[in-house]
């Protein structure tokens, strides 16, 4: 299916869209060791298990084709760390979505990486292979806060990182940066946040740390090692993160997201509009026309099932038009630029829309949602907090 034009330039500019694109995600669930704060599905010590992971997630995705018939106009390989995998490793991955799936001439491909794990060299293979967007792990440039946080690179590394990047060719880089944490001072924030711009991503993403349970920082925490976060606090570096970010010339076109003009990502904009994405790899979702899947969590499973033929599907869920309609609303509100509220009424009926309209007005009194010129948006201060508030409308 030819890609139209118009669909990646308005998801490029962050816009809300009725027609966000298709979109393939790649697990890879290793990192070589694991942070303090993290829950995400990754093992460390796995490096037995790459190898046959690679084979058979080139199987699954050469298999899975069929799920789809659109061609990708975003490609998103995160984890865990894509970049623990060798260039040829994640070659061979991108070779297969390419012929299995099929990816659209101007798609974004990103890819994921640590600073420890990559250099110019493997960044250059990286571009060769086809990826054209960079996504490094700063979270921070201080060195208390990433012992804190658990990382194990320096914040010099991670700025010769997204330099490796740029001397690669990669012309679309994003920096992630974590806030809040309960040993992060504000004068360290800002060093942070200074020194990342002073680098000149495209894109900067800043989450608030959240503690999730299980993890290390929350048995730190439990157990009144390390204070709790302070949501007042997270509230200030977030309007700290505006400021600067802005006056660099960033805008913010997501309540953690921010772009020079036109680098956006297309990837996470069609999350937001509620878009159908493929999702390969151990723990991966996926997303096709209301209908949820995920993947067996364990690599060891994801590749014990695809050696014997089964699938690797550990459940998944399928959701009414109203509820598709709820969580398209919500996700939406995401947007800076706003949910066109006329389009969305195209997609998911005046039913939908008359059942809701009442919060909607009520949230607008309140000030959490703005309406301009037919679309509606999460307003700026209400940033942190509108997303639980928007949940009423799902
Ligand atoms: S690098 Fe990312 S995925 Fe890996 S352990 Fe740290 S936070 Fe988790």
């Amino acid at each position: 299916v030819a890609l139209r034009a118009d669909s990646i330039d308005t998801t490029r500019s962050g816009q809300w869209s009725a027609d966000p694109g298709f979109g393939v995600y790649v697990h890879i669930p290793f990192c070589r060791h694991r942070c303090h704060y993290c829950d995400f599905n990754t093992y460390e010590k796995a490096d037995a298990l790459h190898g046959p992971y690679v084979d058979a997630l080139v199987c699954a995705i050469e298999s899975g084709a069929s799920v789809s018939g659109r061609k990708a106009t975003s490609v998103f390989f995160g984890g865990g760390t894509p970049t623990l995998l060798s260039p040829t490793q994640l070659a061979r991955i991108l070779e297969a979505v390419g012929h299995s799936v099929g990816i659209a001439p101007d798609a974004e491909i990103t890819v994921e990486a640590n600073p420890e794990t990559v250099d110019v060299a493997s960044l250059c293979e990286l571009r060769a292979a086809g990826f054209n967007r960079l996504s490094i792990g700063v979270q921070s440039l201080v060195p208390s806060v990433l012992a804190g946080l658990g990382r194990t690179h320096s914040g010099e590394r991670a700025l010769e990182a997204i330099d490796a990047g740029r001397r690669a060719g990669f012309t679309d880089i994003n920096a992630d940066l974590i806030y809040g944490s309960p040993w992060e001072t504000e004068r360290d924030w800002i060093a942070s946040l200074t020194g990342v711009i002073d680098a000149q991503p495209e894109h900067v993403s800043a989450y608030a740390l959240t503690i999730e349970s299980g993890t290390p920082l929350a048995t730190l925490v439990s157990t009144g090692r390390v204070p709790n976060i302070d949501p007042d606090i997270q509230a200030d570096r977030h309007g700290v993160a505006g400021t600067l970010l802005g006056a660099a010339g960033y805008e913010r076109y997501e309540v953690s997201n921010w772009a020079r003009p036109g680098y956006s990502s297309q990837h996470n904009v069609l999350y937001w509009c509620a878009g159908d994405y493929l999702g390969f790899g151990a723990g991966a979702h996926g997303h096709a026309g209301g209908r949820r899947y995920w993947s067996v969590r364990l690599p060891r499973d994801f590749i014990d099932r695809v050696n014997a033929g089964s699938s690797t599907e550990a459940g998944h869920e399928v959701l009414g038009p109203d509820e598709r309609a709820g969580e398209a609303l919500m996700l939406g509100l995401r947007l800076r630029g706003g949910l066109d509220v006329g389009q969305w009424i195209d997609l998911y009926g005046h039913e939908a829309w008359s059942r809701r309209e009442a919060t909607v007005l009520d949230f607008e009194r309140r000030g959490i949602i703005e309406r301009t010129g037919g679309r509606v948006r999460i307003a700026s201060w209400a940033a942190l907090v509108g997303d639980a508030a928007a949940r009423e409308l799902l």
